[in-house]
């Protein structure tokens, strides 16, 4: 049996062999290979819902946010944003958009289902430079082109619901479900495929992959045994750098034909 279902099926338990003829053909269409890690996700929800979901979430939080785009600050974090989407992967007609927002308080930058993305002042003095926001943004823009929101909500909710709701019933519910594939944590699995894949496309785009690792070890060494908000459900610094490393050798050969992209000291 093929990776795709068999993980659908531990997903759903016994549901499994409830479902039917509809979501039976909702299964056979949701198979889908993750870019550069090659997983087999099991996601039914269409393209469009990941960017539909992505750009309310994302309007809600500009309504209420101060924007910083006209400092300077903002010209780095384009470029590099610039710089990491030209070389991703894009799911299906993604239109990438990045906003500064300023809140020192706040160490946090994240990527919406669909590639709607948001820096916060307060996460600059971590990554201290391109490299190290590209490490952030790499991993960010890695869990949007998985499609991890849309995933957490098959595991959150079950297929069957998710069968029906896309068949139109629930339609009442959709605003809820889309918070949901917004703001669930991400699980560990889901945290571990957008470092390897921000690894590759930092490397892809010319960022020293090995930045990486200095900058997990910068932050652990920040976080002083409390992670901050926006890691608190990552994993571990010491485990994510250990994870990080099997897959440097792969992203060291990608960067070395790149270093002539690197940005200047
Ligand atoms: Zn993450």
């Amino acid at each position: 049996m093929n990776g795709c279902v068999e993980t659908m099926r531990a997903r759903t338990g016994r549901g499994f062999y409830r479902l039917g003829l509809a979501a039976m053909l909702a299964i056979l269409g949701a198979c889908v290979t993750t870019p550069v890690t090659g997983r087999k996700a099991f996601n039914p929800f269409p393209i469009s819902d990941d960017k539909t979901i992505g750009a309310q979430g994302y309007a809600e939080v500009l309504k209420t946010s101060k924007l910083a785009d006209s400092r300077p600050e903002f010209a780095m974090v384009k470029r590099c944003v610039d710089r990491l989407t030209a070389v991703a992967d894009d799911p299906g007609g993604f239109e990438w958009e990045v906003h500064l927002i300023d809140d020192p308080k706040t160490v946090n930058a994240w990527c919406m289902p669909g590639g709607k993305m948001a820096v916060y002042t307060g996460i600059l003095p971590v990554t201290q430079d391109e490299t190290g926001l590209a490490v952030v943004m790499g991993h960010e823009i890695g869990h949007a082109v998985a499609r991890h929101g849309t995933e957490s909500i098959i595991q959150q909710t079950g297929l069957e619901f998710v069968v029906s709701l896309l068949g139109g019933q629930h339609a009442d519910q959709w605003g809820m479900v889309g918070n949901l594939a917004i703001s669930l944590p991400n699980s560990r699995s889901h945290e571990s495929e957008a470092d390897e894949i921000g690894l590759i496309y930092m490397a892809r785009a010319g960022y020293d992959p090995d930045k990486a690792i200095e900058f997990w070890q910068r932050m652990a060494a920040n976080s002083g045994g409390a992670p901050p908000e926006w890691l608190s459900t990552h994993p571990s610094d010491a485990t994510r750098i250990e994870d990080l490393k099997k897959h440097l050798k792969k992203a060291r050969a990608i960067y070395a034909g790149k270093k002539s992209w690197a940005p200047k000291p």
